[in-house]
């Protein structure tokens, strides 16, 4: 089975296809099911402030039911959100929420409090440019999550390592293994409180050339007690779409992962590997 849940469509501001055109595209290459998740970053970077613009329900409704009646009976379709700096706006999150029957809640940190996203930092520049500084940003990248986790509004933490990225594409490569306290505290937290991690494949198109979480970080995890875990491709466009989920199965059945998990309505199912 081929089950993409992390997807971007138009209703997505670093996206362009139109959520019909990516289902017609993805029910005609078989996948079997896919999960919508546009981005909804509530805070805007440089004021810490709300966003206004950083959601539009009316479109994202009509905009799936559209999708979901062009490819009836051919493909399943969930409706999910990529929800960034929902507990740090707690209450704007809830209300956003509340305005839409989500199938499934990405928490994501893609940058930290009053911050551009990791994308646009320049890690071959000052201040970003040393190893020390990039390990101090990384130990404040993991800290948001403990914030996250002390707030409920998400099912599964997007591409854990995420600013891993766009270190490696400035030649700074950290060597995780001296977070690896944080982390199994965090994955100890996380999975008291029910929720759990995806597979982000995106990483496998680029020069990054992994999965995130890393194997090692995924270990982990599975380690902990972990078995919540979501796959998705994180395609923003229909070339990208299913991409890398077989060989994150085949990762997750190597690591001991038995199951592989899909959100309906914010409840959990698992899939056999
Ligand atoms: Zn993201
Ligand atoms: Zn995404």
């Amino acid at each position: 089975m081929v089950i993409d849940q992390h997807v971007h469509s138009a209703c997505s501001i670093d996206a362009d296809t139109p959520m019909k055109d990516m289902a017609l595209a993805a029910a005609d290459m078989g996948l079997d099911l896919l999960c919508f998740t546009d981005h909804c970053d509530l805070e805007h970077h440089l004021t810490g402030l709300f966003d206004p613009g950083c959601f539009d329900r009316d479109r994202l409704i009509s905009d799936f039911s559209r999708a979901s009646e062009s490819v009836k009976g051919k493909l399943r379709l969930r409706l999910g959100l990529e929800l960034g700096a929902g507990w740090r706006l707690k209450d704007k999150a809830a209300e956003i929420a509340a305005g839409c029957d989500f199938d499934l809640i990405i928490g994501s940190v893609h940058n930290l409090p009053s911050q551009p996203d990791f994308y646009f930092l320049d890690f071959e520049k000052e201040p970003y440019r040393t190893p020390e500084a990039c390990k101090k940003l990384f130990r404040q990248y993991i800290g948001e999550h403990f914030e996250m986790i002390g707030h409920s509004l998400f099912d599964v933490i997007g591409h854990i390592g995420y600013p891993l990225r766009y270190m490696k594409r400035a030649g700074i490569k950290l060597s995780l293994s001296e977070y690896y306290d944080e982390f199994s505290l965090l994955f100890r937290k996380l999975i008291e409180s029910g929720k759990g991690i995806e597979v982000n494949t995106a990483g496998l198109r680029k020069d990054f050339g992994q999965v995130l979480p890393l194997p090692g970080i995924l270990k982990l995890y599975r380690q902990s007690g972990g078995e919540i875990v979501t796959i998705g491709s994180d395609a923003h466009d229909i070339s990208s779409l299913g991409t890398g989920i077989r060989e994150a199965q085949d990762l997750l059945e190597k690591i001991g992962f038995r199951y592989f998990t899909v959100f309906t309505k914010r409840k959990p199912e698992f899939f056999k590997l």
